[in-house]
This record gives structure tokens, sequence and C-alpha cells, in this order.
């Protein structure tokens, strides 16, 4: 859509994205800090993100390989890390040509490696299952797995694992999981990568050759825990405007299945975004916006082009006025808990209908 009439958008804060990325680097001083731009860089449009990043940042990550192959049709040179790794046999070939590690972590990938004349000769992570259970090889497979790679191929090789409760500071479980990677790690004498923002922001032990910056790199905290001497700066502000405003009596109701009524004369602000836009459907009465300096509640339904506020204790409201459903002003965190979700989840959910915009 080139035509905006509709004023509804995300706006983009690259300079925040630039220090969050420095700040969050300056705190693991001797690892090398990928950015994670999967699912188009946590709904921040990873074309603009990239190009923002690209002279700062060594390695990018995303999840497959057409998110990769998108970063090169937008210019974007560097080396980018492909978390699932193949998905294809002919995923090596791009992977070469194109400059892409891949990360391995099943025996179907082992083979279309082992298939491939001549040897694949690009970089090689091996995703190591430490308590996930989701991707990787079990540690009593690592053996298995080394000894069908080249001498080659071991020589730049990165073990890496993921931390399943990484948020939670008072977990023992990241210890186990960092240990067992480790023992891994002195076994082989490779590179390594445990950590992700939770990892880097709560357990400093745990930073490795590589960690990956994710959600934090958009000035999300990944928990509530994160001792943080310098608060992140969201990145995303995700912003509509009033189009009608309505005032009712005691009694009536608004929006589908009048599911909220007016307990006394209330002035309503019509506000054009709704759940086609990303905003969550399940986001309960009482779920703040931030208007003209104060925050207000969404009453009623969230329909699929618009929600409405309660506006009755505000001042000066006019048709046109700017709302922001979250950002610098309100944290998404906030909005996440009143619609049962978490932030990563409403990022990348930002629909295809609004626009990116970068801010300044
Ligand atoms: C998405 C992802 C990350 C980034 O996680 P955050 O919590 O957003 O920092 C790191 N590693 C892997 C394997 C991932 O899939």
């Amino acid at each position: 859509m080139n035509y905006t009439s509709r004023l509804t958008q995300a706006v983009i804060d690259l300079d925040a994205l630039v220090k969050n990325y420095q700040y969050i680097d300056n705190l693991a001083s001797n690892s090398n800090t990928i950015a994670v731009l999967k699912g188009d860089a946590y709904g921040h449009d990873a074309s603009k993100v990239a190009h923002a990043l690209s002279s700062k940042v060594n390695l990018f990550a995303v999840a497959f390989i057409d998110e990769a192959i998108a970063l090169r049709s937008n210019g974007i040179n560097n080396t980018v890390l492909i978390l699932e790794g193949p998905f294809k046999a002919s995923d090596f070939k791009l992977a070469l040509e194109n400059n892409f590690s891949l990360m391995l972590h099943s025996d179907y990938q082992i083979k279309w490696l082992k298939s491939i004349t001549p040897e694949f000769s690009g970089d090689i992570w091996l995703k190591v299952d430490t308590g996930m259970n989701r991707l990787g090889f079990q540690v009593e497979q690592i053996d298995n797995v080394m000894s069908q790679l080249s001498a080659q191929q071991r020589s730049n090789l990165v073990l890496c694992s993921h931390f399943s409760t990484a948020d939670q500071i008072d977990c023992t479980q990241p210890d186990k999981q960092l240990a067992e990677l480790k023992a891994l790690v002195s076994k082989y004498n490779c590179k390594y990568s445990m950590a992700n923002s939770a990892g880097i922001l709560n357990w400093p032990a745990s930073h490795g050759d590589h960690n990956r910056l994710g959600l934090a790199l958009y000035g999300v905290s990944p928990s509530s825990d994160s001792p943080l001497s310098q608060p992140l700066i969201p990145v995303m502000t995700l912003q509509a405007n009033i189009i009608a405003l309505h005032t009712v009596k005691v009694g009536e109701s608004v929006g589908y299945g009048d599911t909220w009524q007016a307990q006394r004369e209330t002035q309503l602000a019509t506000v054009a975004i709704g759940y086609a836009d990303g905003y969550p459907r399940n986001a309960k009465s009482g779920t703040p916006v931030f208007i003209k300096g104060a925050l207000a509640p969404l009453v009623g339904r969230v329909s699929m082009d618009m929600i409405t506020i309660d506006t009755t204790d505000l001042k000066h409201i006019t048709i046109g006025d700017t709302v922001e459903l979250w950002g610098k002003n309100l944290s998404i965190d906030i909005i996440a808990q009143n619609s049962d979700t978490i932030s990563y989840e409403l990022l990348t959910r930002v629909s295809k209908r609004v626009p990116k915009v970068v801010a300044g």
C-alpha cells in the first residue's frame, strides 16, 4: 500500500535501536553480539533494522533461509546465521553462495551435509539440546555427530544451546544448561553461544564467543528482574488516531457483545486500530492507551479496525488526536499482561497494513 490516508502506524526509532545494541554489546565486551532479525526483526521491518545496524554488527540471525535471502535482496551483505538450519538439501548451496552460516540440529541435516560435493565449506553451528527439548542433538549424540564432520568443518565450529528459563533469575535450570554446554565446549575445544537477551542481562556467566540478542535490542526487557543501569529504549511506538467521539448515558454499552456498560455519562473515543492491525483482540476492558500525556482505558471489545476508549477523565480530546497503543510512553509489557500474552507476540503480530515509519 503506497497511499496512506489513515494515520495508523508503527514508528520505528532507529537511533534507539543502535543505542540499545551498543549498550548491550558493552555489557558483554568479550562476546560478539549477534542481532537477531527473525520475524521481520520482531515486527520492526528487518530491512530497515539491518541497514541501521549493518556497520556495527558482524552477524545477523534469522530463523530460516528465506528470511536471509530477503535481507540480501534488500542490500544487506553481513553474514547471516540461520537458526533452524536448512529445510532442504539445496539450502546448503544457497548458504555457500550467500555467506550464510547454518545451525544444524538433526541427523537429516547431517545426512544432507555429507552428501554435498565438493564439501560444504561454510560455517557450521551445532545445536545441543540441554533441556529445552525443542531443537538440538542430545549431549550423548555429539561424539557421533562430530565424527561425521571433516577436520575443516570442525575447525570453525560453534556449539550452541538455548535457555528455557533465563528470564527467571531465581531459577537453577540456566546454570545446569550452561554447565552441560560448557562441558562439551572444553571437550571439543570449540567456540560457543548460549545467551539470548535474558541470558545476556541476567546470566553474565553465560556470555559466550557469540551472544544472540533479540528482544532487548528492540528496547523491551525480557524480564522485570533484569537489573539495568540504563533502561532500554522502546524502538517501536504503535499509534493511531481518534476518528469519532460519542457521549453515552449510564447503562449504554459499546461494541460487539455489549460487554461493557457505562456506569456514568461517558465520553467514548473511537480509534482507528483493531485486531487486523495486530492490536490483540483479547485485550481486556481497562487496558490503557496513552493520549495527550495521560492514560485512558480501553472499553468494550476490540473490533477488526477499531477500538473504543473512555476519555471522560481527559481534557480537550478532539477528533484526530494521536493515541499511543504501546511504545515510549506506555510499556508493551502492560498490554501483554492485559491480553494474556507476551511482548514478543504483540511485536511480531503488527500486521502488514500498518506502515512501519522511521522516526525523525
Ligand atoms: C529468537 C532466538 C534468540 C533471541 O531471543 P531473545 O529472547 O529475543 O533475545 C536467540 N536464540 C535463538 C535460537 C532464537 O531462536
